[in-house]
């Protein structure tokens, strides 16, 4: 993209002996948007009743043999694409063995030295309006396993299988990331990124969204310190939060003569602490192995190079074109591209009009009320057609600005159009210059003094009497010409 990339910006901790830099890794894990699981048929719409979306291999019956799904198999290739990284047209999955009670096969299928996709880059906006690059280490795909209840019983514990196959990919980063405002940031790229290309649904209160964070701390510019994992942080709010509570406990443990366990830690929202889950196991722990039951995964040139010619415009591309060929401002076009559906509405409405003024009104009075309504621009009730029809009788001057900032609350609460309640109301602006000059006879004669004081060279006055004749005509004269007729006839 166009813009500038900057270096980190440190977010640094004070501490007794000095400041502190914070060093951050994220691994994602993102539900692919696929109608069936990453081996078996079953499934995987959300929020079905307990155990109704498993197959015979999701329950890992004795000699059921898992099936690769071809469709997250290209989801993994378009997200690799999207996120401008390596794509390996052999790859292999292999066995991660643990134990676990909602893990029937007793092992999760996953990738380990042959991901699907390599190294890609990554590039975030902060709020500042500056850029980052963070690197993209592996994106590989893995099953999802499925979920312990505890709280149905007092005594006992129970099992839903319906995530128990459930393709993810885990996006792992490099440890590019300096500050926990960064570490958002990026997730909350990632989440656009796999929006448009409709990888996933970045849902993370559904839990189709999570990330694992890797925190250490150092000295700046020093060795990088040991790394505490928290695992399953699933808000844009509580990773910032995880951050910033884990990366002052490590200073405060070093600083008091500690060390730093390389462990796994649990992120509690309601106290906005982390502690402590398990030591952190090694890769070799884990005793990965190719799996038998599977070939390994390999496709050709042409099959990437189809996926790629259909590759939507993604948001960095759109943020350029937006920039370069409408002419709106950097961070206009950052709000207008956050999500494909906001974009998608906003070209509707800058199709043939002022894409400026089409940009204010979707990001200023559009989101205004969307957000009053807590409504998605998906669900809003003024259609980009209907916004484009209200800016249409500005541009021509039937209704001026401030007339249309009523008509544009009354479309949003009736759903009408923009000149079907011009029209009811009687709100079309008054161009008229005999009606005007009228209503600017009235406003002298009530005011003599100040057309005196206008005369004697007040000329700030200027402004009181536009604002009388608009009042006079309810906000619906057109100011060009009131303007006129009261300079003609002050002078006069
Ligand atoms: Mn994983």
């Amino acid at each position: 993209m166009s813009d500038t990339v900057k270096a980190p910006a440190p977010q640094l901790i004070q501490g007794a002996t000095g400041d502190w830099e914070i060093v951050l890794g994220l691994e994602i894990h993102a539900q692919v948007v696929s109608n069936a699981k990453l081996f078996s048929g079953a499934a995987t719409e959300f929020g079905a009743e307990p155990n109704t979306q498993v197959s015979l291999v999701d329950a890992a019956m004795p000699g059921m043999l898992p099936v690769i799904n071809e469709v997250v198999v290209e989801q993994a290739v378009r997200t690799g694409l999207g996120l401008k990284a390596q794509i390996n047209n052999f790859s292999v999955f292999d066995r991660k063995n643990y134990f676990y009670p909602d893990l029937p096969q007793g092992y999760q299928i996953s990738q380990f030295s042959q991901p699907i996709v390599g190294e890609g880059i990554v590039h975030v906006e902060l709020a500042d309006g500056s850029v980052r690059e963070v690197g993209v280490e592996r994106l590989h795909l893995e099953q999802d396993a499925g979920k312990s209840v505890h709280d149905l019983h007092p005594q006992q514990t129970y099992v839903d299988l319906n995530r128990s196959g459930v393709a993810l990919m885990e996006i792992v980063s490099k440890p590019d990331m300096r500050s926990s405002e960064e570490a958002s940031a990026y997730v909350r790229k990632i989440r656009s990124i796999l929006r448009y290309l409709g990888t996933c649904d970045g849902n993370m209160e559904q839990g189709s969204m999570r990330a694992d964070v890797n925190v250490s701390v150092r000295k700046p510019g020093g060795d990088l310190g040991t790394r505490a994992e928290i695992k399953n942080v699933n808000s844009l709010k509580f990773i910032q939060q995880a951050i910033e509570y884990e990366a002052q406990r490590q200073v405060d443990i070093i600083e008091d003569g500690g060390e730093i366990k390389q462990e796994t830690r649990l992120f509690d929202a309601g106290s906005g602490t982390t502690r402590s889950m398990r030591s952190k196991e090694e890769a070799h722990d884990y005793r990965y192995f190719p799996d038998p039951d599977l070939l390994p995964l390999e496709f050709d040139d042409a099959f990437v190079a189809r996926i790629k010619a259909d590759l939507p415009e993604l948001p960095d591309d759109k943020m350029d074109r937006f920039q370069a060929e409408l002419g709106l401002s950097h961070y206009d076009a950052g709000v207008l591209v956050a999500e494909r559906e906001i974009a998608d509405y906003f070209e509707i409405v800058a199709a043939g009009r002022d894409a400026k003024i089409a940009a204010n009104w979707v990001s200023g009075n559009l989101f205004g009320l969307l957000n009053k309504d807590a409504t998605a621009i998906t669900d809003s009730p003024v259609s980009a057609e209907q916004l484009g029809g209200l800016l249409d009788l500005m541009a021509d001057g039937t209704i001026s600005g401030k007339i249309a900032k009523d008509v544009f609350e009354d479309m949003f609460a009736s759903g009408k159009d923009a000149a079907t309640i011009v029209d009811e109301k009687g709100l079309k602006q008054v161009s008229d210059t005999g009606a005007i000059e009228a209503m600017v006879d009235e406003v002298m004669a009530a005011n003599q003094d100040k057309v005196e004081e206008y005369r004697g060279g007040k000329d700030k006055l200027m402004g009181f009497f536009v604002g009388q004749v608009m009042k006079a005509s309810k906000g619906q004269a057109n100011p060009g010409v009131v303007n006129q007729i009261l300079k003609d006839k002050l002078s006069g």
